[in-house]
């Protein structure tokens, strides 16, 4: 068998996307992506806030690569597993109080590498 016979396979269309079935040439599903993924290290990291905050402060957790509306889902999830409030700001998870010993042990079991960062 000669190297010459080897075909490199293509179409006039070229690959189809999987998510949208469009052409990769039309597709924006990677640009999107792109756009709503933060840009991560693939380490989640905890860390608690008390200045300019009342009482225990709040505990931020940055860096998980989720676009917003699952960022929000699981900020819910957590909130509801603390019993306590929380919010999404630019892709950071803030959880009233000081959650950071029940992140830590929650969120990897998640699947996430989770390391603490700051006091
Ligand atoms: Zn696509």
């Amino acid at each position: 068998m000669s190297k010459n016979q080897r075909r490199v396979y293509s179409t006039d269309q070229g690959k189809i996307c999987p998510d949208c079935n469009q052409a990769q040439s039309l597709c924006q599903c990677a640009a999107l992506k792109k756009k709503e993924l933060p840009q991560t290290d693939g380490v989640v990291r905890v860390s608690r806030q008390t200045k300019g905050r009342k009482g225990k402060g709040v505990t931020l957790v940055t860096g998980i690569p989720l676009p917003e509306l699952e960022l929000k889902a699981l900020a819910k999830r957590l909130r509801n597993q603390c019993g306590t409030g929380g919010t999404v700001k630019d892709g950071t998870v803030e959880l009233q109080g000081d959650q950071c010993d029940f992140l830590l042990r929650e969120l990897p079991k998640q699947g996430w590498v989770v390391k603490r960062s700051g006091g």
